[in-house]
Parts: C-alpha cells; sequence; structure tokens
C-alpha cells in the first residue's frame, strides 16, 4: 500500500517494537489518552527520550 510505506517514510518515533507503528489513528489515541503526544510532535533530541508527555511539548514552545 503506497499510503503506508509513506507514513512509515515520515514516522520519527525511534522506540522499538510498538505495535501502533504506521497506525497513526491508534498512535495517537494512546498517547492522547495519557495526556502524551505520538512521536512527531517533538523535535530528534526529545524524541529519543521517549518522553511524549504534553507538559514536555508545552516546555518547548517558552
Ligand atoms: S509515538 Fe508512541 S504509539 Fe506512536 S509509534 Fe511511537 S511509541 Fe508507538
Amino acid at each position: 500500500m503506497g499510503w503506508q510505506n509513506k507514513q512509515i517514510e515520515k514516522c520519527p518515533c525511534t522506540y522499538p517494537g510498538c505495535p501502533n507503528k504506521n497506525n497513526c489513528p491508534e498512535c495517537f489515541r494512546s498517547h492522547i489518552q495519557n495526556q502524551e503526544l505520538p512521536a512527531c510532535f517533538f523535535p530528534p533530541e526529545v524524541e529519543k527520550t521517549f518522553d511524549r508527555s504534553i507538559k514536555r511539548f508545552l516546555s518547548l514552545k517558552k
């Protein structure tokens, strides 16, 4: 599937073995219910810490 391959290519998440990789709706749903955001909301240096909290996201905007 072409669109799925594009999602794989664009997904910046480095968390290994996540079943939600390449499934943006489930990825977003799983994080937002924990007051978090997906990996693609964070710059690489923050993404690799796996801190996906909204609090951390907002701290980037100051
Ligand atoms: S951001 Fe979270 S849910 Fe999405 S692929 Fe990465 S670890 Fe999985």
